[in-house]
């Protein structure tokens, strides 16, 4: 596995594997890689003949007041893990790469960003798609690969990839859990252990909300009423969002009628974290 810090490097790698008639995936992150990177990273190797990883904190994706510098960083780890793992290649490009000076184009995307992290996080979505389809257009994979502990980001993904032509599929892959049901997440590493604990409220609220839903409650409302109530009663919590949306438009609803996503995101002490759950009647 080689570790490369330019395009031109992946695009050697690259076009040799395609003149072999080889199929590549690509598992986008930003580092600091757990067993979510990992299962992306597997489900890669099983349906592709060559993996890239890319490794890159963007910066395009942080607002002002967020944590892009105190992100965490360690790549002697993550590429052991990549290693470990079967990947191939990892892309891991400085920010000046990315973005050459002059640099003044990007991929903007209305209506479900509009929406959930998008209300919270205004510049974020413009990053991801601006990042993700520079990450393609380097790499051209035949699949990119995408957490379902993202969902907004995958939906969004998605429709940037139906809306623009790209000609390649995007996989979803479920989310992976710590034992105790907290989501795997690189920001996990910011918590105290008092807020660690705390934290636990993220996936109880999910489990409540979703069981709700199973049970055949349909008023979305409701459903978010409940969750709403458990998390406020862990008092290192304080909601940023709890929705429920349509899945394809990330539109906020009333009814379960349709596929939805149903969403949070709560600030654990100084730290923000998401779940969510998605049902289809
Ligand atoms: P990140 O490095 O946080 O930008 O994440 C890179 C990719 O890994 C995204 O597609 C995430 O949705 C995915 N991912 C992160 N955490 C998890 C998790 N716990 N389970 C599944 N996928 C994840």
């Amino acid at each position: 596995m080689k570790v490369v810090k330019t395009v031109k490097e992946v695009r050697d790698y690259v076009n040799s594997w395609k003149k072999e008639g080889l199929t590549v995936g690509l598992v986008p992150t930003m580092g600091y890689l757990h067993e979510g990177h990992g299962s992306l990273i597997t489900k890669a190797k099983e349906g592709n003949d060559r993996v890239v990883v890319s490794i890159f904190v963007n910066p395009m994706q942080f607002g002002p007041t967020e944590d892009l510098e105190s992100y965490p960083r360690d790549l002697a780890k993550d590429s052991k893990y990549c290693e470990e793992l079967g990947a191939d290649l990892i892309f891991n490009p400085e920010p000046s790469e990315m973005y050459a000076d002059g640099f003044c184009s990007y991929v903007n995307m209305d209506v479900l960003t509009e929406e959930l992290c998008g209300l919270s996080r205004p510049v974020h979505f413009k990053g991801v798609c601006t990042v993700v389809n520079k990450l393609f257009n380097i790499v051209k994979p035949d699949r990119a690969y995408f957490g379902e502990k993202d969902a907004q980001q995958l939906a969004i993904i998605k429709r940037m990839v139906i809306d623009l032509n790209m000609d390649l599929e995007i996989i979803g892959c479920p989310i992976v859990r710590e034992e105790d049901g907290l989501a795997k997440s690189s920001r996990n590493t910011y918590l105290s252990a008092e807020e660690r604990k705390a934290a636990l409220i993220l996936s109880k609220s999910i489990m409540a909300g979703k069981k709700m839903a199973e049970d055949g409650e349909r008023d979305a409302t409701k459903i978010v009423a409940e969750m709403k109530k458990l998390i406020e009663s862990e008092p290192l919590a304080k909601i940023d969002y709890v929705k429920i949306v349509d899945s394809l438009t990330m539109q906020q609803v009333a009814k379960i009628e349709k596929p939805i996503l149903c969403a949070i995101a709560v600030y654990i002490g100084k730290t923000r974290l998401i779940d969510n759950f998605s049902f289809s009647l």
